[in-house]
């Protein structure tokens, strides 16, 4: 089958890999129908994820399931599936908790040796572990552009506003209009806050945060934490989440908000550790979460949300290629002269 390989720094290329089979009882083969780049890839791309080389990339698809093991009970060949990005059991202790993103049996698509050397799904087929975990199901009247991001950024910019408590009336400062800040904006505004900011350097993205009802700052021409703080009377926003992943935007989403409110961050850090504002955080009596998504518990709301009308996450697409352009897709992408690119095979 094709597929997208991991073959060096920046190195990316489209191979002739093994068909890959069902191993175990709970496993699902899907044949991809859509998949996407990630920000996340990126870090692979960059050589940043120990344990990567030759492997098969992409955590972001959708499909058919072309096969199930013996104990899958929710799905049959034929049925149209969006993944997580990662698996779960369903039963575990954590999971039985509703943290499924900690479960003791996760596992990461596309990701290397040390997130639970699973294949990817930028490739014509997949095996999904805990299928009927793992899997949502799509439903009849939704396209697999409207699908797919429940898996992963649609999901993460959810739990991002989510776990920033907007309130109705609210203002709120998304640092980032990658995809993830995109879909964070996007997800803010069903919570009702008056005005939600869109911070980036980069116009493209601020046009389509503007076209998502955000008012975008230009980090690159303004000092943007001065910006907010002007906006909202000198104090400062309500909320703030953070979709950027490095320390200057987790900083940024702390000054910008004022006492007693909410900082929710969700990129990954480009940096273990850091200075973090002990005093500041106390004396302002701020609330800071942080955490990767956790994706089963949103992807059937967020799937109906979609349905409804009410996301369109889809809207966020740049370019649509084959996976054989997996290749240039790559290099457009880290070159950000795209904000997201689907493939098919
Ligand atoms: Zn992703
Ligand atoms: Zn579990």
């Amino acid at each position: 089958m094709k597929a997208l390989a991991y073959e060096g720094e920046a190195n990316v290329n489209v191979v002739d890999a093994p068909k890959p089979s069902i191993g175990g009882p709970t496993e699902a083969l899907v044949r991809m129908t859509l998949t996407a780049v990630c920000g996340s890839d990126l870090h692979i791309y960059h050589g940043r994820i120990p344990g990567c080389e030759g492997c098969v990339l992409g955590h972001e698809f959708v499909g058919v399931v072309e096969e199930v093991g013996s104990e899958i009970r929710r799905f049959k060949a034929g049925d149209r599936v969006v993944s997580s990005f990662f698996s779960s059991c369903g039963h575990c202790y954590y999971c039985l908790r509703g943290w499924f993103n900690q479960c003791v049996s996760k596992a990461t698509f596309g990701y290397g040796k040390h997130f639970g050397d699973l294949g990817g799904g930028q490739a014509e087929y997949v095996v999904v572990p805990l299928a009927d975990h793992t899997l949502e199901p799509i439903p009849h009247d939704l396209g697999d552009e409207q699908a797919i991001f429940v898996g992963d950024i649609l999901a993460t910019g959810f739990f991002a506003a989510e776990r920033a408590e907007i309130k109705p009336g609210d203002t709120v400062a998304v640092i980032g209009a990658g995809p993830v800040g995109l879909m964070s904006i996007m997800s803010a505004q069903l919570f009702g806050p008056a005005r939600v900011f869109a911070i980036d350097m980069v116009d493209s993205r601020l046009e389509l945060a503007q076209g998502l009802g955000a008012v975008p700052i230009n980090a690159g021409q303004t000092p943007a934490v001065d910006a907010v703080k002007a906006a909202t009377g000198g104090f400062g926003v309500d909320r703030s989440i953070e979709a950027v992943g490095d320390l200057a935007a987790i900083a940024s989403a702390i000054e910008c908000v004022r006492g007693g409110g909410t900082i929710s961050t969700v990129g990954v850090p480009n940096h273990a550790s850091g200075d973090f504002p002990y005093l500041q955080m106390w004396s302002k009596s701020l609330t800071f979460r942080s955490g990767w998504c956790n994706v089963q518990a949103y992807m059937r709301p967020l799937l109906d949300l979609i349905a409804a009308g009410r996301l369109q996450p889809d809207a966020i697409i740049s370019h649509r290629m084959k996976l054989e352009e997996g290749k240039e897709a790559y290099r457009i992408f880290d070159a950000r002269e795209a904000t997201k690119i689907v493939l098919t095979p």
